[in-house]
């Protein structure tokens, strides 16, 4: 990685569509930071499974159908942030989703950079409909990039059994585009009027936007 700038700030949310590699930017941005990740359903799973207070309350919820409430989610993340691990901040993924939560979260923990992964509907769009994945080895491949995948023919294995993901169509894609884009878009904005939004281009090789990332974050901190 050609970037080695010592990054000192606290936490980060990132954000990005399905398809823009948010996963593996993530796991770039933990090796880089030493933040440890945040994911709100892994907290959900691991409250419910100690039967902790906020779990209990959480479960009330769950068992009647309805959805976890920011006040109960709020909880867990104060309880999080307050672990060792997390004292030089952590990293956000998959919340806030909305500005309520946001607001909220800004009254337990400083968020100093939220990164946006932006991609072109259609490169989502293709990136996602053309991938397979194999049935025998789980290798994934991208029509465009694998010839022998567009022949049917698995590269590690040799396996035939090349299937596209049942939730890998367009359609299916491009509404999981619309609900990420109007769900993000207000809280993109919210946060960069407060001067916190870092847009990445991710439409170019993995490393280019690590290294974006990088620098971005190297220019907020502090
Ligand atoms: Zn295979």
């Amino acid at each position: 990685m050609g970037t080695q700038v010592a990054i000192n700030m606290a936490s980060i949310v990132l954000f990005g569509p399905p398809g823009a590699g948010k996963g593996t930017q993530a796991a770039l941005i933990m090796s880089e930071t030493g933040l440890p990740q945040v994911s709100t359903g892994d907290m959900l799973r691991a409250a419910l499974a100690e039967g902790s207070a906020l779990g209990l309350e959480a479960k009330k919820y769950m068992d009647a159908g309805l959805l976890v409430p920011d006040s109960v989610i709020i909880g867990l993340i104060e309880e999080r942030v307050k672990e060792d691990d997390a004292s030089e901040g952590v990293l956000f993924d998959g919340f806030p989703r909305t500005i309520a939560q946001a607001e909220a979260l800004s009254q337990i923990e400083e968020v100093d950079a939220v990164i946006s992964i932006e991609v072109p509907d259609e490169k989502i769009v293709d990136r996602i409909c053309g991938r397979y994945s194999c049935a025998d080895c789980g290798a994934v491949y991208h029509d465009t990039f694998n010839p022998s995948a567009e022949q049917g023919i698995c590269d590690s294995c040799t396996s035939t059994q090349l299937k596209r993901r049942a939730d890998d169509n367009e359609e299916t894609v491009r509404s999981r585009l619309e609900a990420y884009h109007s769900q993000t878009a207000p809280l993109a904005l919210w946060y960069d009027e407060r001067g916190k939004l870092i847009v990445v281009d991710g439409d170019r090789d993995i490393s280019e936007v690590g290294n974006d990332i990088l620098s971005g974050m190297a220019g907020f901190g502090d």
